[in-house]
Formats: structure tokens, C-alpha cells, sequence
């Protein structure tokens, strides 16, 4: 960070890159004659110097005029003010009218237009957050210290934090967030806000609360960190009460990748338990709960065919219960990836479909028709689970036959 201290808490602050495009867009509204600031995430970023290009700007020009000044625009939450301008490129960029808040229940706000960038800041979540640029004339406006607090890692809400968690609890959940991503301090004030009203958090719609969970998870310095976070503010007994105590957390650490079905199901003493209620996907609370169901199954090493049997068993939750086994530092873990690496190259047989031969070609060797089949089916999957060469025609037809001693 490139800042000198001028005066009394007063900040130089750099000059910030603006992409071209954000440039071209605001130009435009200002000699429309509406004022236009860069707001919110990428000032921010770019005074920690971490790179982030997705300027959003805020602007004076009522939503519909927005609309009529450039050629695409999508209405992406024209509810509360916000246009996407489609660049050149057909890149979007937000575009937020300036807003204040009139009502709010803990979830939602209506929110009234015509409001100057100082109300637009006030109504923003934290002082870090609450920092505008204006791209051409290149001024700076902050009026909660928010660069101050950047400089010291801290989080801080905008105003009365009770108030402003009341107004929408999800901003206790972001806080959580920013302080794990960052590894910021969370001012006391704040923190006893954010604890006091946990209860609160009851009211989010479930895919708010998991966007956020999930997000947290994969932007963390460290999950474990996130974690603690949402177990010392109250969140976990209200969203993920199965996550059970604390003693797992830091294994997360160690994940090679920061994937958060992944990770949530590792905690959850029932992960499909957890996923469905937040709402997740089918496809992910199928794989919660295979990761579940499997995660206390472990091959013998020194088998192939046990390998084999275990990857038949598991089937689609191999490579979840190996990324548990590498990050729990188990025994054995490295070993058993190379083995199902080799089992996966050898295209060895692993289920009933792979089976040179099918349902019909048993009946048709005389397998009566119903249940018989089924388990007919399995007990040569097991043949081949042992003996991989044993998977053609010839020799599992010949296995039938002798059982059914036709032809
Ligand atoms: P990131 O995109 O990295 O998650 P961000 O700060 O850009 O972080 P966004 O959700 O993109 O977060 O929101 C952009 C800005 O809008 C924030 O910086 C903040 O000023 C404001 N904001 C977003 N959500 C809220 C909220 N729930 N309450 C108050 N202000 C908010
Ligand atoms: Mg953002």
C-alpha cells in the first residue's frame, strides 16, 4: 500500500487504475450531468492491493435514464437501482442509482432514489466498503474513515452496528466473510453487535445464507478461520447444527481445493442433512450424502481386488473420500490415490454396467426372468471385481451356465 498519513487522519491515497471501459461509462453519465463515483468491493480490493477490475459505479442518474444512455443495458436489479451497462465487449458493469433506505425488515429494503453519495455510503455495510473514487476527477470520499480502518485491518460497521445488522442480518454473515478473507480484526463494537443479533439470522432465506457460507468457505485465508467465526457468533447452532464441536475445523486447512460441498459435508455429522437445508442442489446432496454414508469404509492397500471392491462400493465419492483422506493426513492416503489411479488406467470393470455382458444375455442363457437377474449380475460384478481378465462374453456366459446348466 502506497500511503502517507497528511495531516490529521487525513490519507494520500494512490491514484486508482481505472479500466477503460468503467472510464467510458462514467464520462458518459457525468456529461449527461450526473455525478458517478466508483464504489464498493474493488476500492476496497485495489487498497489492499489485491487486483480486482469489477468497478461498480454509483450514480445520480435515475435508473431509467441509465437505460436510455447506453445502447445495452440489462436490468439485473432495477428493483433497487441497479443497471448492467454492457461494454464493447459485451462486458457487464453495475450501475447503482444512489439510494437511501426506507424500509427495511431484517431481510429486505425498499429503498428511494434521488439520494446524495454521502447517503449512499451511509447505507452501506462496513467503513472498508464504504469508500467512493470519482474515476475522473480522481477525488476520494470517506466519510467513515474507511481507509483508516483498511490500514489497521479492521472491520466496522457504518453507524450503530445493532441498527445496521436489524436492517439486514445477512451483513453479520459478510462481516464473517471479509474477517476470514482478509484476516481483519473485527472492531468489539461491532463484534457484540454481530453476536447480539445472531438470533436474526433465523430470517434469511436459505440461499442467501449458503451463497455466503460457501463464498466464505472458498475465500477464506483460512476455512478453519470462517468457521470459528460462525461458531463464536451463534450462526452454526441456527443453520449447520450438525457441524458438531470445533475438533475437525482445522483440517480444512488442508483441503487441495477450496470446494464447499466438499468441505461442509467433511463437518456434518449428516451432511445431506446440512446441504438440503441450505438448499443446495440435488446433485450435491447426493454426493453429501454418499461422502456420508462411505467415509468410514477403507480398502486393504495391499489388495488390489480390495481397492477395486472399495471403488465399486463408494462409486461416485472416490475421489471426495480421497481429498478427505490427503487432508486428514491419513496413512495410506498417497498410496490408495496411486492405486485408484491405476485401477481408473487399467479400465478395469467397477460396476454392473461394465460387465461384458447384460441382463438380456443372461436370460437368454437361461437365467429366469425377475430378481435371479440382478443377483446373477452382482455375483459375476464380483467375479470381476477379483479378476478383472475375467470380464468377456465368453467366460461370464460360461459362469452362468454352469449355475443354470443350459446350452
Ligand atoms: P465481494 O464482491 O468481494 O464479495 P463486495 O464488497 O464487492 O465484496 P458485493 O456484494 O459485491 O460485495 O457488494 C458491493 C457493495 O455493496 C459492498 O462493497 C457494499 O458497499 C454494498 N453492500 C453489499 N451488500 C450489502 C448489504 N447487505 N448491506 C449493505 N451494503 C451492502
Ligand atoms: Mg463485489
Amino acid at each position: 500500500m502506497d500511503k502517507a498519513r497528511v495531516g490529521r487522519g487525513e490519507l494520500r491515497t494512490p491514484e486508482l487504475r481505472i479500466p477503460d471501459e468503467v472510464l467510458r461509462i462514467a464520462r458518459r453519465l457525468e456529461e449527461a450531468g450526473y455525478e458517478t463515483w466508483c464504489v464498493g468491493g474493488a476500492i476496497r480490493d485495489n487498497l489492499l492491493g489485491i487486483p480486482n477490475a469489477d468497478f461498480d459505479l454509483a450514480t445520480a442518474a435515475p435508473p431509467e435514464v441509465v437505460r436510455k444512455l447506453f445502447r445495452r443495458t440489462v436490468p439485473v436489479g432495477i428493483e433497487h437501482g441497479t443497471v448492467a451497462v454492457l461494454d464493447r465487449n459485451r462486458q457487464p458493469h453495475e450501475v447503482t442509482t444512489f439510494r437511501r433506505d426506507v424500509v427495511t425488515d431484517g431481510r429486505h429494503a425498499v429503498v428511494e432514489f434521488g439520494a446524495s453519495l454521502e447517503e449512499d455510503l451511509a447505507r452501506r455495510d462496513f467503513t472498508v466498503n464504504a469508500i467512493a473514487y470519482h474515476p475522473l476527477r480522481k477525488e476520494w470520499r470517506d466519510p467513515f474513515g474507511g481507509r483508516e480502518d483498511l490500514e489497521a485491518g479492521l472491520l466496522r460497521a457504518v453507524g450503530d452496528p445493532d441498527q445496521r445488522f436489524r436492517e439486514d442480518y445477512l451483513r453479520i454473515l459478510r462481516l464473517l466473510r471479509f474477517a476470514a478473507r482478509f484476516g481483519f480484526k473485527i472492531d468489539p463494537a461491532t463484534w457484540e453487535a454481530a453476536r447480539r443479533n445472531a438470533g436474526g439470522l433465523r430470517l434469511l432465506s436459505a440461499e442467501r445464507v449458503r451463497d455466503e457460507w460457501f463464498k466464505g468457505l472458498e475465500s477464506a485465508e483460512r476455512p478453519s478461520e470462517l468457521v470459528r467465526l460462525w461458531r463464536d457468533v451463534g450462526a452454526v447452532p441456527i443453520w449447520l447444527p450438525e457441524l458438531g464441536d470445533a475438533s475437525r475445523d482445522a483440517v480444512l486447512d488442508r483441503f487441495a481445493s477450496r470446494d464447499p460441498v466438499l468441505m461442509t459435508a467433511y463437518l456434518s455429522s449428516d451432511p445431506a442433512a446440512t446441504l438440503e437445508r441450505l438448499r443446495c442442489s440435488n446433485a450435491a446432496i447426493d454426493r453429501g450424502r454418499r461422502i456420508g454414508e462411505h467415509r468410514g469404509d477403507w480398502p486393504d492397500l495391499a489388495s488390489g481386488a480390495s481397492v477395486r471392491r472399495w471403488m465399486s462400493r463408494v462409486g461416485s465419492a472416490v475421489d471426495d473420500l480421497l481429498a478427505i483422506a490427503a487432508a486428514e493426513g491419513r496413512e495410506g492416503a498417497a498410496e490408495l490415490v496411486a492405486a485408484v489411479g491405476e485401477v481408473r488406467r487399467s479400465g478395469a470393470p467397477l460396476s454392473v454396467s461394465d460387465l461384458a455382458v447384460n441382463g438380456r444375455d443372461l436370460m437368454q442363457a437361461g437365467v429366469p426372468q425377475g430378481p435371479e437377474v440382478g443377483r446373477m449380475l452382482r455375483r459375476l460384478l464380483d467375479r470381476v471385481l477379483e479378476d478383472p481378465s475375467a470380464n468377456t462374453r465368453e467366460e461370464l456366459l460360461r459362469m452362468v451356465r454352469e449355475e443354470y446348466g443350459k446350452g
